[in-house]
């Protein structure tokens, strides 16, 4: 019978047939849903033989949402994710002028998912412009929730702009240009440690070699060289048994997990360069967001990234989509589902249903090694089979 995942003393308990919801989101999300979900419902039947099944449940978000019922984003949904805990989306249109900043940012704040989780890595025949993609197999933990991106930000020329202006001037002897735009950098030690404990936690129990906090504290010393710092404390804090601190290891864990960190442009440079030398990745909202598409991008997967954003301790997780609706291609079957497709392998290895997720890995590698693609990779790939969104599907399928 169909159920709701739970969390049990800090463990998600799955049953054989979890009520799992979905949005399937504007634009091209239709086409990739159907796609995609034809995959996950293959690959859960061919690695648990009828035992286990998804049993999807839709909701509404976006332009289906609102045209069906008036609102972007229906109270209806909100409660779906947090009583069913785990669920899945495609790409939402941002509204304009709906008083929201984007249902995402909403979703991800109204279920305090303070993880965006990132994986990096390459596919056997992915177009990449690097020489060696396949030396970049790395996991971002993107903090979700804090930085400039709280949305504290007040208009240049305005009262509240003026005000604000006026009273950092008063009370500490900040010296700010009129008409200038002020934003606030909120970075805390709660919310510093929990993304960075998430990060170790995922790291030790994947069997990961290093944990990088990336940061400008040398600039920003307070905000992101706390973060840092309260990255280095937790470790000792919390994880001595099975991580170490750089500092306090000369660089030599013996068998613990190496945490050590790197200033946010010398990452950049060094992700390039020395791919090979970076493995798990904790950092704040701004950076996590350059970084995630930087790192995509050498591995050619900008269309394919997958992305999850989860609560790790109240178990409410949603896997989704990286790319935007590419409204051109609406109703088209043309673009790549390796995005949703990816995300819901994030999301079966975070349901611990880790062999469904490895048959969709390995069809997916079979499907672009034998170089049938989607347009997206076709027009970088010589010799390649292009195909629909749908027959993409079909050839994953037949691979499994
Ligand atoms: P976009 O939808 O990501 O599309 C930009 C370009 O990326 C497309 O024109 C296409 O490139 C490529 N692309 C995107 N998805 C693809 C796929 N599945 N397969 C192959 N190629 C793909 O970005 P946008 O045009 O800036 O945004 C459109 C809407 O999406 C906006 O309303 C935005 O707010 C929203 N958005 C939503 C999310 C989300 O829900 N997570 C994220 C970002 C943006 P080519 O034209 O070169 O083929």
């Amino acid at each position: 019978m169909a159920d709701a995942i739970t969390l049990s003393h800090g463990e998600l308990a799955v049953p054989d047939e979890p009520i799992v919801p979905f949005i399937e989101g504007d634009g091209t999300g239709p086409d990739i849903w159907r796609a995609s979900v034809r995959v996950f419902d293959a690959a859960v039947e061919k690695a648990f033989g009828g035992d286990r099944r998804i049993a999807w449940k839709e909701v509404l978000a976006g332009q289906k949402a609102f045209d069906a019922t008036g609102d972007w984003l229906p109270e209806e949904t909100v409660e779906a994710f947090r009583d069913y805990l785990i669920g899945i989306k495609g790409p939402l249109t941002t509204p304009i002028g709906g008083g929201f900043r984007s249902l995402n940012v909403t979703l991800r704040q109204l279920l305090d998912l303070y993880v965006c989780l990132r994986p990096v890595r390459w596919f056997r025949g992915v177009p990449s412009p690097v020489k060696h993609p396949e030396s970049v197999d790395m996991v971002i933990f993107r903090e979700n929730t804090e930085d400039v991106y709280a949305g504290f930000e007040v208009e240049a020329g305005t009262a509240e702009g003026e005000s604000l202006r006026k009273h950092l001037g008063d009370t500490y002897g900040w010296n700010i240009r009129e008409m200038s735009g002020i934003g606030i950098k909120p970075i805390s030690e709660a919310g510093s440690k929990r993304l960075i404990r998430a990060a170790v936690e995922y790291a030790v129990s994947h069997g990961r070699r290093s944990l990088t906090l990336v940061h400008k504290g040398n600039i920003m010393k307070f905000t992101e060289g706390a973060f840092m710092r309260w990255g280095y404390e937790l470790v000792r804090e919390e994880f001595s048994d099975v991580a170490v601190g750089w500092e306090d290891c000369g660089g030599d864990p013996g068998g613990k997990l190496l945490v050590k960190d790197t200033i946010a442009d010398i990452f950049l440079q060094q992700v390039l360069t020395r791919p090979g030398e970076f493995d798990v990745i904790a950092t704040m909202n701004l950076n996590g967001d350059y970084a995630s598409d930087a790192l995509a991008a050498q591995v050619g997967g900008i269309g394919i990234a997958p992305g999850g954003n989860i609560n790790y301790v109240t178990g409410h997780a949603i896997f989704e989509a990286t790319h935007g609706t590419a409204p051109k291609y609406a109703n088209l079957d043309k673009v790549n589902p390796g995005s949703v497709i990816l995300s819901g392998v994030l999301m079966l290895e975070h349901m611990g249903w880790q062999a469904a997720a490895d048959v969709i890995v390995s069809a997916l590698e079979s499907t672009i090694g034998d170089k049938i693609v989607t347009y997206d990779f076709a027009r970088l790939t010589d010799g390649a089979t292009e195909v629909k969104t749908s027959q993409f599907a079909d050839a994953m399928i037949e691979r499994m």
